[in-house]
C-alpha cells in the first residue's frame, strides 16, 4: 500500500482522481502518491491566495516572524521524517539531506527577522515644501516552482522570504520529489498560518506555470530549474510582464593552482562533485588543475574516488547515491561515452553501478578535450572531468568562457591571487578553498544565462518587495 498525500488549498486538504506517483531512484519502486490539480485548481487557488494577501499584507512583519520561527520549530520536530523522505524521493544520503532540512530551518529564522528589516527611506526634498517617503510594499501572490535536486530547501528560500515580506505563496514542486514539500504543508498547517497564506499544488508543469503566468492575479513567478524552462517562462512573461525570479543551471570551473594545498583541494573537488550525486546547480562542472600539482591531484583524486561508497542512500555510511532517473543515468553515460571517444581516460567509474535503480560508479575522467558535452554543458552527474592549465590568465579566460555563471571555485594559498581570482571570475558565488559557500545571510544568484535576481542574503527579500515613491507636497 503506498503513501498518499493531499494537496493544501485554501486550508483544506484536497484528494483527486488523477494521482502523481513517485519513485525511489535507489530501487525504481513507487512508494507514494500525490494528488494534483488542473488549471482550473490552480485558478481557484490564486484568487483564494489574492483574498488572504489582503490580511497577511496587513499583519505585522513581526507577527509573520513569528509564523516562520514557528514552522522552523515544527519541522525541526520532524527532521528525521523530513530527510528520510528526501532521501527517498530524491536518492541523496541521508547526512545530506538532513544537512538540507537543517539549512532550511536556518533559511525560514533568517528571514523570519529579515522581515522585520524591509526598510524604506526618508529622501531630503529637492523643492521647497516637499516630503519624499520610499516605502517597500509585498508585490502580492507569489507562484514558487521547485526542483527535484534540492526539493526542501530551494523551496523555502522562496516561499520564506515571501511570506516574511506580506506575499502570499503558492508552491509547485518537482513532479519527481513532492513529498518533502507536502510534509512542509503538514507543517505550515500544524502551526496556524492563516488559510490561503500558502497552498501547495502539483501536476501537469505546462498547465500549472501557464495559469501562473497568464492570471493577473499572480504577481510574480520564483522559479529554480533548468535554463531551458526558465526561457519558456521569459517567452510567456513577455506577454503578460509577470515578474519573474529565475535561479537556472550553472556550468562550474574549479581552479586549482599550483601553490593549492593539495589535501584541502582534493577534499573541496570531492565536495563540490560528488555531493547531492553529482546533481547540484552548483557542482564543479570543469576542474582546471594547473600543470605543477597535476599528477599529485590526480594520484590522490583517483584513489579518493574510488574508496567513494556507491547505494541507497539511506544506508550506512553511502557516500553517492543514484542519478534521478533512468534518463539521467543514459544521459550521464553517453558524456563519457564521447569524452573517450575523443580521447579521455577513464581513471575510475566510467558506467552504471549495479543492476538496480539509476547508479553511476564516481567517475574520474581525464585528459578531456573541451569541445565535448562535459566541458560545455552541465553534467548534473558524479562525473569528474579533469583539464590541465598554464597559467592564470589563460585559465580563468576558459573559466568565463561559458553562458552560465551560477558559482566558481578556486584553490590557493596565494592572497593576493585569491582576490584577483574572486573578483574576475564571472559568478554569482565564489568559494575560495571553500566547496559549500551558500549561506542563509549571504545572496545567492547567477550572472549571464544562471539566472535573474538574487535569493538568501538581505537581498533575498526584494524580489518580493516592491518599492514606492511618496511624495508630500505643500508641508508649511
Ligand atoms: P526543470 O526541468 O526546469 O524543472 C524545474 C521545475 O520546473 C519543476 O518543478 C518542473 O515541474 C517545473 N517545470 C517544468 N516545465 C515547466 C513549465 N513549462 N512551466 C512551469 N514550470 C515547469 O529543472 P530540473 O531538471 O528539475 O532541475 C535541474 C536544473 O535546475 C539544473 O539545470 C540545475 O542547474 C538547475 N538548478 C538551479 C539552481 C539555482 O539555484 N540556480 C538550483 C538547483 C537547480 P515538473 O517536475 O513537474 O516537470
Amino acid at each position: 500500500m503506498m503513501d498518499s498525500y493531499k494537496l493544501l488549498l485554501n486550508g483544506e486538504w484536497r484528494d483527486s482522481k488523477k494521482k502523481l506517483i513517485v519513485t525511489n531512484p535507489s530501487d525504481g519502486q513507487a512508494f507514494a502518491q500525490v494528488a494534483t490539480v488542473d488549471r482550473n485548481g490552480v485558478n481557484r487557488a490564486i484568487a483564494d491566495a489574492a483574498v488572504a494577501f489582503e490580511s497577511w499584507k496587513a499583519t505585522s512583519a513581526l507577527a509573520r516572524g513569528d509564523y516562520l520561527r514557528a514552522i522552523a520549530a515544527e519541522m525541526k520536530s520532524r527532521a528525521e521524517q523530513f530527510a528520510t523522505l528526501i532521501t527517498m524521493e530524491n536518492g541523496k544520503p541521508l547526512a545530506q539531506a538532513r544537512g538540507e532540512v537543517a539549512m532550511s530551518i536556518d533559511h525560514l529564522l533568517w528571514f523570519a527577522e529579515e522581515g522585520r528589516r524591509a526598510y524604506g527611506r526618508v529622501v531630503p526634498p529637492q523643492a521647497e515644501g516637499k516630503r519624499n517617503l520610499v516605502i517597500r510594499q509585498p508585490v502580492g501572490v507569489v507562484g514558487a516552482i521547485a526542483p527535484w535536486n534540492f526539493p526542501l530547501v530551494l523551496a523555502i528560500r522562496k516561499i520564506a522570504p515571501a511570506l516574511a515580506a506580506g506575499c502570499t505563496v503558492i508552491l509547485k514542486p518537482a513532479s519527481a520529489t513532492p513529498l518533502s514539500a507536502c510534509e512542509l504543508a503538514r507543517c505550515i498547517d500544524a502551526v496556524g498560518l492563516p488559510k490561503s497564506v500558502f497552498q501547495l499544488v502539483a501536476g501537469s508543469a505546462s498547465e500549472i506555470g501557464r495559469e501562473l503566468l497568464e492570471n493577473p492575479f499572480c504577481r510574480k513567478i520564483s522559479f529554480t530549474g533548468s535554463t531551458e524552462v526558465g526561457r519558456s517562462l521569459i517567452q510567456g512573461a513577455a506577454q503578460t510582464c509577470t515578474e519573474l525570479s529565475l535561479e537556472l543551471g550553472g556550468n562550474a570551473p574549479v581552479i586549482v593552482f599550483d601553490d593549492a594545498d593539495l589535501d584541502q583541494a582534493v577534499e573541496g573537488i570531492l565536495i563540490t562533485k560528488f555531493r547531492n550525486n553529482g546533481q547540484s546547480c552548483i557542482a564543479a562542472n570543469r576542474i582546471y588543475i594547473q600543470e605543477g600539482i597535476y599528477d599529485r591531484l590526480v594520484v590522490t583524486l583517483s584513489d579518493r574516488i574510488k574508496g567513494l561508497k556507491v547505494g541507497d542512500g539511506l544506508g550506512d555510511g553511502v557516500d553517492v547515491g543514484p542519478l534521478i532517473d533512468e534518463r539521467a543515468l543514459s544521459t550521464a553515460t553517453s558524456f563519457i561515452d564521447e569524452a573517450v571517444e575523443a580521447g579521455a581516460q577513464v581513471l575510475a567509474g566510467g558506467s552504471r553501478f549495479g543492476e538496480e535503480g539509476n547508479f553511476l560508479a564516481p567517475t574520474l575522467l581525464t585528459e578531456v578535450p573541451e569541445h565535448v558535452r562535459c566541458h560545455q554543458q552541465e553534467i548534473f552527474a558524479p562525473i569528474a572531468a579533469l583539464y590541465r592549465f598554464q597559467n592564470e590568465e589563460q585559465v580563468l579566460k576558459t573559466a568565463n568562457d561559458t553562458e552560465f555563471g551560477l558559482a566558481a571555485y578556486a584553490f590557493t594559498t596565494d592572497l593576493n591571487r585569491a582576490f584577483r581570482v574572486a573578483e574576475t571570475l564571472e559568478a554569482g558565488t565564489v568559494g575560495i578553498n571553500d566547496p559549500v559557500p551558500p549561506t542563509s545571510n549571504c545572496p545567492f544568484g547567477g550572472f549571464k544565462q544562471s539566472g535573474w535576481g538574487r535569493e538568501l542574503g538581505s537581498e533575498g527579500i526584494d524580489a518580493y518587495l516592491e518599492t514606492k515613491h511618496i511624495s508630500i507636497a505643500g508641508i508649511t
